[in-house]
């Protein structure tokens, strides 16, 4: 998808940090982090948010939500860990590209919103 910044990080055209990598899936930290382990985990097929999620391209978040708990297995997260996706403008999605922030590593706040 042009001018996504995500499929821009994807094809290489701008950097990340990347801590794992699949044919489907790519997980890199995020630029600004929000806890000591902050990671973002994103289909490389680009899909707007999860409101644009159906039968045929689902798949892939029960892979996402499997490399999550690998990472966090790696990672030592043992005493727990957060997974959000933000949808929309509403939700608070400032780059509309499907992914889901990995926070962890201190203990969270608790209040959602
Ligand atoms: P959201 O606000 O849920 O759409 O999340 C977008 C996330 O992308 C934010 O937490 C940003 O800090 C992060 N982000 C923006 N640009 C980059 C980048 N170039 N590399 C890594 N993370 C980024
Ligand atoms: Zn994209």
């Amino acid at each position: 998808m042009e001018n996504c910044l995500f499929c821009k990080i994807i094809n290489g055209e701008i950097p990340s940090s990347k801590v794992y990598e699949d044919d489907e899936i790519l997980a890199f930290k995020d630029i600004s982090p929000m806890a000591p382990v902050h990671i973002l985990i994103i289909p490389k097929t680009h899909i707007d948010g999860a409101d644009k999620l159906n039968e045929s391209n689902s798949a892939v978040v029960s892979k996402i939500f499997t490399v999550a708990a690998k990472l966090a297995e790696e990672l030592k997260l043992e005493n727990g860990f957060r997974i959000v996706t933000n949808v929309g403008e509403d939700g608070g999605q400032t780059v509309r590209h499907l992914h889901f922030h990995l926070l962890g590593g201190e203990k969270l706040n608790t209040k959602l919103c």
